[in-house]
């Protein structure tokens, strides 16, 4: 226990030029920087008594130097963020679990512009009143779909929830069987519509569902057709769903009764004209005389996370005035970001600028060169790393187009000494994360998703994990 009297007092450590230099080094305050001390010589003190420490005597300039080390760790644990930036080399565009849509340079640049200071988000310039939250993007959603009028929300979810809570509470609202999804984390549409209030009407069967379905199940208390786009799954075989137009002839006929299609993402770009998927736009959509539609602002659309309404003005401004318009308000970043999303595609330049559309027609001679060029690199490095390019395929991801593969070329990475698992797992400790693939006992990176600065950084990454 004489171990405990030989720590230097406190304020014989305030004294030090060490205890100077780590503050200094980490901008604490000398109460923060006394504090972490403190707490390091707490721990020390701990295992003297329970007996487990093995570090050095407390006497020796050594003790010293473990003792501002363990501090730096715990500033370190402390000030490090919960959230962080992560390379995705998966090759999943719209990983969910990484942030879905990643936002591009002018997007960012126009958010912090909007954020770091005052702006419009409610004020009337002209007349010099209250403006509303709701117009903005507005403009920008009806010239790129052709509705009438629009809202945002906090995402598509909330979307759903307003439109059903503001249209359909105990009401009956119809929907196929088979389009009652499951988005992800367990989030189910059908519990989202029943959380509403609304009253589920489920017709036709998992595969198949006719028009008659819908007609025969019309009653006076019906408020609500509603199709649910199934962007997560496909359904092959002996299948049939109701087109879109027949719908909207079935409801027209029911005066009241409002049709509404939950896309789900929702994309603004024609993928199918670039020979990626069938995922329709928007504006057709609308066109067939649909209602209300809603859709994800960080899915296919690559902006922030959103879920933006349109369609029929009397219905839009019905869902404005509702109380819920306020519970899930999206604050001006947001707003910000979704409106240059929006101006890029109103001026042609979203295949340059929205990293999400970018990365999804992406050619693979493109990722090709990028894969030789990394492996390139590394031949002039001495490493024990052995590194080849395969062909694999790239997924769009976010529950999008689940049944497209995008033809990718991968670099398949191999270590000596570090097993595949390992050498993931290693990636994604340190900082900045790297998130590859691990595929067959094979630890695959792809560049699809991964720009020239990031790819640097990967390869920075690699070469320290080889000397370490
Ligand atoms: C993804 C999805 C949602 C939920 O959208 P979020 O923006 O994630 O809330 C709702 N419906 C469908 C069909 C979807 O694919």
């Amino acid at each position: 226990m004489h171990q405990l009297r030989q720590i230097p007092p406190i304020h014989e450590i305030q004294q030090s030029t060490k205890f100077k230099k780590f503050i200094q080094t980490h901008n604490l305050s000398t109460e923060r920087g006394t504090d972490l001390i403190k707490k390091v010589i707490a721990s020390f003190r701990n295992q003297v008594i329970e007996g487990e420490w093995r570090g050095p005597n407390p006497s020796t300039f050594a003790f010293i130097e473990k003792m501002f080390l363990d501090a730096e760790d715990l500033v370190n644990e402390t000030h490090s963020f919960s959230l962080q930036s992560v390379i995705n080399a998966s090759g999943t565009i719209l990983h969910t679990n990484l942030g879905r849509a990643r936002l591009g340079k002018d997007i960012m640049e126009h958010v912090m512009k909007v954020a770091g200071g005052y702006s419009t988000l409610e004020y009337d310039l002209e007349k010099g009143t209250r403006g509303s939250r709701h117009s903005h993007a507005e403009k920008f959603i009806c010239e790129l779909t052709g509705a009438e009028a629009a809202m945002v929300v906090n995402n598509n979810a909330a979307a759903v929830y307003m439109i059903l809570s503001a249209f359909a509470r105990n009401k009956q609202v119809i929907v196929s069987r088979g389009e009652l999804v499951e988005i992800g984390g367990s989030f189910r549409i059908s519990s989202i519509m029943e959380e509403s209030g609304a009253r589920l009407v489920e017709v036709g069967t998992t595969n198949k569902t006719h028009l008659s379905d819908y007609s025969e199940s019309m009653t006076e208390e019906t408020s609500m057709v509603m199709k649910v786009h199934q962007s997560n799954f496909v359904i092959k075989g002996f299948t049939s769903e109701v087109p879109s137009k027949n719908l909207v002839t079935l409801v027209k006929k029911h005066p009241g009764v409002i049709y509404y299609e939950d896309l789900g993402s929702g994309a603004l770009f024609n993928f199918s004209q670039a020979g990626i998927g069938n995922e329709p736009v928007i504006r057709e959509v609308i066109e067939k005389g649909v209602d209300l539609v809603s859709f994800s602002g960080d899915k296919l659309l690559g902006g922030p996370q959103a879920g933006i309404i349109a369609g029929k003005k009397e219905l839009i401004h019905t869902l404005k005035q509702h109380q819920l318009s306020r519970v899930l308000r999206v604050d001006k970043m947001t707003l910000a970001a979704l409106e240059m999303t929006l101006l890029h595609y109103i001026n042609g330049e979203a295949s340059e600028r929205n990293p999400t559309i970018k990365d999804i027609i992406r050619s693979k001679e493109e990722i090709l060169d990028q894969a030789r060029r990394f492996v390139n690199e590394f031949t002039h490095l001495d490493t024990k790393y052995h590194l080849d390019i395969i062909a694999g395929s790239s997924q769009i991801g976010g529950g999008t187009m689940p049944e497209v593969d995008l033809d990718t070329y991968l670099i398949r990475i191999k270590h000596p000494f570090l097993p595949c698992q390992e050498l993931h797992q290693a990636l994604r400790a340190g900082k900045p994360s790297v998130v590859g693939r691990v595929q067959k006992d094979q630890f695959l990176l792809d560049l699809r998703t991964v720009s020239e600065d990031e790819q640097v950084t990967v390869l920075e990454r690699l070469v320290q994990l080889d000397k370490g």
